[in-house]
């Protein structure tokens, strides 16, 4: 018997359509409390990986057509998003997808998954602790909040869920460098003072190899390169072709 991770993906292969190979013997394991990160270029399969754990892949005719995905000693991977959610395995979603026309705090609502008033008002309280700026725009309608905040949305709402692993993916996309860094700081916050377990999936491959312990690297819907975050960033091919050192 082995001790699995929280999250343990064994060579996984994943088909759309009976046709697009997009991901393709990948083995990857998320530990309990740590922290661990999914980089690679757009196109890589890291979203089809995302879809496939969190139970979306059926949405688009994909399929987990080879290997195995356990979450919690459970086996999800042909699992519907309603179970996988009920684990405590919580997405928040490349592109926000917050419900544009309801305000801040109404989203952090919608987040919250079988919790009673006296649960959200505590949930509510934390989420406004890690992100004071929601707390001033609670009664704001999202939709014209700056796509920081949006993230911010994004995440608090996730965060109502109480997840036992988050996933983010890609965090950072389409935000400024100074609003990267806030959200990453609070990224920081959630697994330091939540002990949150997080599956970070980015394109920005410097923020993320910094809040990381451990790194995947994927291309071609393979994992090319993986290792402990320190031996990563000073691994020369890592520097030249992911963090853009030369
Ligand atoms: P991105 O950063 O753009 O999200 P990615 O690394 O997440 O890139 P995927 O979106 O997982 O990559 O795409 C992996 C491969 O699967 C690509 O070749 C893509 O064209 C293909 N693919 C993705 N979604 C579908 C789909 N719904 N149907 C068919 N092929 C798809």
């Amino acid at each position: 018997a082995e001790l699995g991770a929280l999250l343990e993906i064994r060579n996984a292969q994943i088909i759309y359509d009976n046709a697009v190979e997009a991901v393709r013997d990948v083995s990857l394991s998320v530990p309990e409390g740590a922290v661990v990160a999914l980089l690679g270029s757009n196109g890589a399969g890291k979203s089809t990986l995302l879809k496939a754990v969190t139970g979306t892949l059926h949405l688009e005719e994909g399929e987990l057509t080879k290997g195995s995905i356990r979450y919690a000693e459970e086996d999800i991977g042909h699992a519907r998003t309603e179970r996988i959610v009920s684990q405590g395995l919580i997405l928040v979603p490349e592109g926000r997808r917050l419900f544009a026309n309801l305000t801040v705090e109404e989203n952090l609502t919608m987040g919250a998954y079988r919790k009673t008033a006296a649960e959200m008002r505590r949930l509510k309280s934390m989420v406004f602790d890690l992100f004071p700026r929601l707390h001033e725009r609670r009664a704001q309608i999202s939709g014209y909040l700056s796509g920081g905040e949006q993230q911010m949305v994004a995440v608090g709402r996730a965060l109502m869920a109480e997840p036992r692993l988050l996933a983010l993916d890609e965090p950072s996309l389409g935000l400024a460098p100074l609003i990267i860094d806030s959200i990453y700081q609070t990224i920081d916050r959630m697994r330091h003072e939540l002990k949150m377990t997080i599956f970070l999936v980015e394109q920005n491959a410097s923020q993320a190899m910094e809040i990381a312990d451990y790194v995947y690297i994927m291309e071609n819907g393979r994992v090319v390169l993986d290792g402990p975050a320190e031996k990563m960033r000073s691994n020369l091919d890592v520097q030249e072709y992911y963090l853009g050192f030369s």
